[in-house]
């Protein structure tokens, strides 16, 4: 008989549920014939949020000179745009050897586990999360062990849940910030609560910014590397959400501060960015021009700007829903709402997203697939029109009313 062809152990841990089951199922019904509203991906340029023209000039452009392998680090206008970058942050002491271009902030998230954990290594991961970093963690053989953040305090992480889960085998500290799923955009004085943790423990610092400048009404971002030059720190951002180019799959990471403690996790670093050779060329080229040029997002996202009143009318419905609250987001794409326990006994938030689905063919993502511990949170994109942005909180409302489980 023929062996069964199986995955590796390596995978045994690993899941990534945003595009999990529930998707197939949403395929399944679409080969049907339904129309699914998906609200489930944080994907702008499907909903009509287009790329500034200028980037996708520079990479047509260019594009004949973009034929070869480049540096594996990427190319010299990209990192030179974003040295800059961190100057005019406050990032201290980046040069353009410590920064690496990557196909998407994915891949490099992926790099960064694997290059700095052995088996049973600790990384404190937010919870709820953006659930890649505990899949990488798991697939590079690490344990993801998650801190709190705190719905009461406008989802700020909770820093004494953070202290308390640190061991002698953690490693680092991961931060999202904007923070997707909840939309916490973190005061200076966390942030500087969490640099001093890392500095005392000797813990590196992930700072996921993916969203550094998706930002509403007075809320400022911190890059958590303006705060120290005594933790080895790792900021991580790309075009995919700003600049609405998440197809063209280009992020970066910079290095800073303790750079001269680690020079054998560079070394590391080094190794997984020459072995696959190099990021996406073209798109590299879109690098300097985004970040040089004009920065329209700041109209989407100003007093009037399409973001900003798709969240002010999405926070504004799904909080009339009977037994529904959501934590005003400050930055990013996304609500995380609760539904009330007393109100919405739920035993599995998986499986009230599948009824979900297939009752109103609306598809949102239950909290638990962002490592949150209770089946008791929703996430939702609010990037469609406003129009749709009602009809699909209607469909949620009305599906809520005679919902049992
Ligand atoms: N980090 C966060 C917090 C995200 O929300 C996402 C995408 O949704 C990513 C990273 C992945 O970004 P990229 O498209 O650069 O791989």
């Amino acid at each position: 008989m023929k062996q069964i062809i199986r995955k590796s152990d390596k995978l045994a841990d690993v899941c990534y549920d945003i595009r999990g089951p529930v998707l197939e199922e949403a395929k399944r019904l679409e080969e049907e014939g339904h129309r699914i509203l998906k609200l489930n991906i944080g994907n702008p340029a499907p909903f009509g949020f287009e790329a500034p023209e200028e980037i996708l000039q520079d990479v047509l452009l260019n594009l004949p000179t973009a034929q070869g392998y480049c540096d594996s680090k990427g190319i010299f206008s990209a990192r030179k745009a974003i040295m800059q970058q961190c100057q005019q942050r406050g990032i201290a002491n980046v040069d353009l050897e410590d920064i690496y271009l990557g196909n998407g902030v994915s891949e490099l998230i992926v790099m960064t586990m694997q290059a700095l954990l052995n088996n049973g290594d600790e990384m404190l991961i937010p919870a709820p999360d953006y659930p890649l970093w505990t899949a990488a963690v798991s697939l590079s053989g690490g344990k993801p062990v998650h801190y709190l953040c705190d719905e009461q305090s406008d989802w700020e992480p909770d820093l004494a849940d953070m202290e308390a889960k640190i061991t002698d085998r953690t490693r680092g500290i991961v931060i999202i910030n904007p923070n997707n799923p909840t939309g916490a955009v973190y005061s200076k004085e966390t942030l500087e609560g969490i640099a001093r943790l890392a500095e005392k423990h000797d813990l590196i610092l992930f700072a996921d910014e993916i969203y550094d400048k998706i930002l509403y009404e007075d809320a400022q971002h911190i890059p958590i590397a303006s705060l120290t030059e005594d933790a080895l720190c790792i900021t991580f951002s790309g075009l995919s959400k700003v600049y609405r180019v998440a197809g063209f799959r280009s992020g970066w990471m910079i290095i800073s501060g303790a750079k001269h403690q680690a020079e054998d996790y560079i070394e590391g670093l080094n190794i997984l960015s020459s072995m696959r050779l190099c990021a996406n060329v073209p798109s590299q080229h879109a690098v300097q021009t985004a970040l040089g040029g004009y920065q329209s997002i700041n109209e989407l996202i100003a007093s009037g700007g399409r973001l900003r009143e798709q969240r002010d009318r999405a926070w504004e419905l799904v909080n009339q829903i009977p037994g529904v609250s959501c934590v005003k987001p400050r930055g990013a794409l996304y609500l995380f709402m609760r539904l009330d326990p007393k109100v919405y006994p739920i035993a599995s938030d998986r499986q009230l997203v599948l009824d979900l689905l297939r009752q109103e063919h609306l598809l949102l993502v239950e909290g638990t697939a962002f490592n949150w511990p209770r089946p008791d949170h929703l996430r939702m994109v609010f990037l469609p029109w406003v129009e749709t942005l009602e009809q699909a909180i209607g469909k949620l409302h009305h599906f809520l009313q005679h919902y049992e489980q």
